[in-house]
């Protein structure tokens, strides 16, 4: 049997249908509905209460609700938890309907679109990728809370991932087909946190998605920069439709794209990010303990996001970089004028997200009285900026518009008492609009007559309790309590029963109620349009809004910088095209700030030149990790345009940090720890250049001694050899400390003090090697049972004699290189000068050579061992 269902459930059937991955969200009166399957899925997730609806024939089906003044922290909830959802509203009056209202989708909120609820210090991305046939993608995002649109290309999916994974997005959106599509999988396995979503692929087709950025900018995308990149312009144009098609209205607040690439920034992979705990700890993602924690002294959000970028992406053109020095400097240098910033700021509202709003057309009164209070300090901010000599405030100075019309026009047409809601009444402000003048004066006079009223009944009645109260079911009444019932006139008309009291109603109260209500709809009505104009023209400036914002933004994110530098005692480092990384008396800013005043050690680091690597041996705990650690940060703090913790520091350009550093299981991407480390090895030396700045910690660990040592010398030989990257190498194998034989390759060590079986942690990085680990006293130190340490001790020094004699013997650690260069043969090649012989004697030593060594490795397999030549000296050796 067929079901059929009443017409309202047929209707939201009709709208689902359309939004079969969202959770439709349908107007009912005061409430958000949800049916069926929604309604089971919301009432778990949001804990509300789940009751049923008689729906046809069908009987009663699941339902829970929503208030419709409260649903947007509903749906926020929602969304955070990776749920979309699609909100239905009744687009008609319901009195105007005829038959049932009708309704339609206005918005989908997904999580990569949410305008509310948002954490303020952060942006929230939405990302378009697309892939290009050749394995390389096109990248777009865009943040609509505050406007931001950039897109890329990239080469690879290693660079795309890299990306992502700095850009964090909340959603990234794929064309449909490729669903199925193993790419899909790649994002959501590598990528936790954030929604995939699909959307169209002719979206994404190149003509396409080109008009539709086209009509997005209003101007052709050549014209945008995006010249020469096709796969950016599809997936931007793709990215907008989705948009279009969810959001439902124009976005006006996207109205520029600022094309990026990966070049013009320090590179960073997610590894060395992570590892360095630029703006998310190693310990649980928490600020706290980051760089971004030193540095963050942003009065405004926008100020924090700016910054946080910032830090993401130090900059590689020099000339960048010390405008922004300078600009630092000169705060650093004005104690007076940083304290009248931040004054100025603190004045000033997240203008990005309210302007966003605004041209999103979800802005309330007060959105618009935050926007005018910010405007109201812009003009002595410029006049502040104006004053000082630094080129970028200059620059900031003048892009600054303090919006003079826009204040102006908020000012004489809201209300500074305007409520949050614009449907509220009071919004706008008396002596603006006659009509509303006009209106709000009659609804008074109309409250006057009402008093009057009341006094004039109590009169004749005698009633001396007698009065008239409103509420939104009856209107206006006159209420009469129980007692005094038989005084009641007979043109008293009863309209509502109460435990103590009736309430009535007189003809006169009738007429004076239509007056003030019809009054106060009216002008409910009238000023909601009035804000709505308002809201439309305040919208048309939002570009120049949105240029003021970043100004500010830049202002916030200087002025903190300046802030962490003075707090912090830091220098300006010189920075330069050279090699050098130069740094005297340099602390770990974060490790600095935790230990607390005077406890951190500093030191010194000069790399380039004659040092290309530095081999850090020392003790554990000595802190070799923070002192590697603290290279890096400082280069990529000087780089940002920051002050650093130091006495003084010359930092020749880096163009990529790179770190491998602890030991990490990716169990779940089916890799050991020691895959893991060898896989970063990998990337590094593939990525490397003589600019980079490499921090390898302990590298080889995870395997045998012998395979880690053998592991660690190649790769510090191909960097020195090969790449000639400056490089900090930690490592517990002393036996590497002889490669300061190789031209480049320099040992520090972490010096400690012995005091019996106790040491002393100094800290301090000097020249040299360190001869032990000093394990055991660290274990202690620990608390490890002194059973056993004593025991360990015991097997060291078992260990520490045999490994004398073997090496008295064989001399394993210098390896099987030395034992090759002193081969009677080998000498007698390395002598020998090619040419001085013919072609025909060449042959003849070299037959020599064959017999001798074939002699040689007949002796050695009669001497007992009964292996075959290892599979290398067979090419050697020639076959026997
Ligand atoms: P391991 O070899 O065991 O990994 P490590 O040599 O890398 O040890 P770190 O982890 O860098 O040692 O440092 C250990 C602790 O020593 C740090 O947590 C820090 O508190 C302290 N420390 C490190 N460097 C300094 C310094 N320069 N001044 C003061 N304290 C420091």
């Amino acid at each position: 049997m067929r079901v059929s269902y009443t017409p309202m459930i047929n209707q939201y059937l009709q709208i689902k249908k359309n939004y079969p991955d969202a959770i439709l969200f349908f107007r009912l009166g005061d409430f958000y509905e949800m049916f069926f399957e929604d309604a089971l899925v919301a009432s778990r997730e949001l804990e509300i209460t789940l009751t049923g609806r008689d729906a046809g024939s069908a009987g009663r089906v699941p339902m829970c609700g929503v208030p419709y003044h409260t649903a947007d922290s509903y749906i926020a909830r929602l969304v955070e938890k990776g749920y979309k959802v699609a909100v239905c509203d009744q687009v008609e009056d319901p009195e105007e309907a005829k038959g049932i209202v009708r309704r339609e989708v206005t918005r989908v909120v997904t999580p990569g679109t949410i305008m509310d609820y948002l954490e303020e210090k952060r942006h929230n991305f939405l990302v378009a990728v697309v892939e290009g046939a050749a394995g390389d993608f096109g990248l777009a995002v865009t943040d609509i809370t505050t406007g931001l649109f950039m897109v890329t290309q990239l080469a690879g999916r290693e660079a795309l991932l890299d990306e992502l994974l700095r850009l964090e997005p909340a959603e990234v959106l794929l064309p449909e087909g490729e669903e199925r599509h193993e790419l899909a999988e790649f994002l959501r396995q590598n990528l936790k946190g954030a929604a995939i979503s699909f959307w169209s692929e002719g979206a994404f087709e190149p003509e396409r998605a080109a008009r539709r950025l086209q009509e997005q900018l209003g101007m052709s995308w050549n014209r945008a920069g995006l010249a020469g990149l096709p796969l950016a312009v599809r997936c931007a144009g793709g990215l907008l439709d989705y948009l279009k098609a969810t959001q439902k209205r124009e976005l006006a607040q996207i109205n520029q794209v600022e094309v990026y690439s990966a070049g013009q920034f320090m590179h960073l992979d997610s590894v060395t990010r992570r590892n360095l705990e630029l703006t998310a700890s190693l310990k649980d993602g928490s600020r706290w303990g980051t760089l971004l924690w030193v540095l963050d002294h942003t009065v405004t959000a926008m100020g924090a996001r700016l910054l946080k970028s910032w830090v993401e992406r130090p900059l590689l053109d020099l000339a960048g970089i010390c405008a922004r020095q300078e600009a630092v400097e000169e705060l650093v240098n004005g104690g007076i004028v940083r304290q009248e910033l931040k004054q100025i700021l603190k004045e000033i509202y997240d203008l990005e997200r309210i302007s966003s709003r605004i041209a999103y057309g979800s802005a309330g009164p007060r959105d618009l009285l935050a926007l005018k209070n910010s405007l109201a300090v812009l003009p002595s901010l410029k006049a502040i900026l104006s004053r000082q000599q630094a080129r970028l405030w200059q620059e900031i100075a003048e892009t600054l518009d303090p919006l003079e019309d826009v204040a102006r026009l908020i000012g004489e047409a809201i209300s500074e008492e305007a409520p949050p809601g614009p449907k509220d009444g009071g919004v706008i402000r008396s002596g603006y609009h006659p009509e509303v003048d006009r209106l709000r004066q009659a609804s008074r006079e109309g409250k006057n007559w009402l008093a009057e009223l009341e006094a004039r009944e109590k009169e004749r009645t005698g009633i001396r309790s007698l009065k008239v109260g409103y509420n939104k079911v009856f209107g206006y009444y006159i209420e009469v309590t129980k007692p005094n019932l038989h005084l009641v006139p007979p043109y008293y008309l009863r309209k509502q029963t109460l435990a103590g009291a009736e309430r009535f109603i007189t003809p006169e109260l009738k007429e004076l109620e239509e007056q003030i209500l019809g009054a106060e709809e009216k002008l409910a009505r009238l000023e909601y349009e009035i804000f709505t104009a308002i809201r439309q023209e305040v919208a048309g400036q939002v570009r120049r809004i949105q240029q003021t914002a970043a100004a500010v933004a830049q202002v916030d994110a200087l002025l903190s910088l300046a802030e962490a530098a003075v707090k912090g005692n830091y220098v300006r480092p010189l920075v330069n095209n050279g090699t050098r990384i130069v740094i005297r008396q340099g602390r770990h800013p974060v490790v600095e700030q935790v230990l607390g005043p005077g406890e951190f050690v500093p030191n010194d680091v000069e790399l380039g030149g004659d040092t290309r690597l530095i081999i850090l041996t020392g003790p554990n705990m000595a802190g070799k990790s923070t002192y590697m650690r603290q290279v890096a940060l400082l280069v990529l703090m000087a780089q940002v345009g920051s002050f650093i913790p130091a006495s003084y520091a010359e930092i020749g350009l880096v163009d990529r940090i790179f770190t491998r550093i602890g030991a990490s299981d990716d169990l779940a991407g089916g890799q050991s720890t020691f895959m893991v480390e060898m896989r970063e090895c990998q990337s590094i030396i593939k990525a490397a250049t003589p600019r980079s700045l490499i921090i390898m910690d302990e590298v080889g660990r995870g395997t045998s001694t012998y395979d880690g040592i053998s592991i660690a010398r190649a790769l510090v030989e191909y960097i020195v050899q090969r790449i000639g990257a400056r490089t900090l190498f930690s490592t517990h194998y002393h036996e590497l400390t002889s490669l300061e034989s190789l031209p480049g390759v320099k040992n520090f060590t972490v010096a400690v003090e012995e005091n019996g079986e106790e040491i002393v942690f100094l800290h301090r990085v000097r020249e040299g090697k360190a001869d032990r680990s000093y394990g055991i006293q660290v274990a202690r130190l620990a608390g490890l049972p002194a059973e056993i340490l004593r025991r360990a001790q015991e097997v060291l020094k078992e260990m520490e004699g045999r490994a004398g004699d073997s090496r008295r013997q064989s001399q394993p650690h210098s390896g099987q290189k030395v034992i090759l260069a002193r081969h009677p043969v080998l000498e007698e090649l390395s002598r020998l000068d090619l040419w001085q012989i013919t072609p025909l004697e060449a042959l003849n030593i070299l037959a020599s050579w064959q017999k001798s060594l074939r002699q040689e490795v007949g002796r050695a397999g009669n001497r007992g061992s009964k292996k075959k030549p290892l599979p290398g000296m067979t090419g050697l050796f020639g076959r026997e």
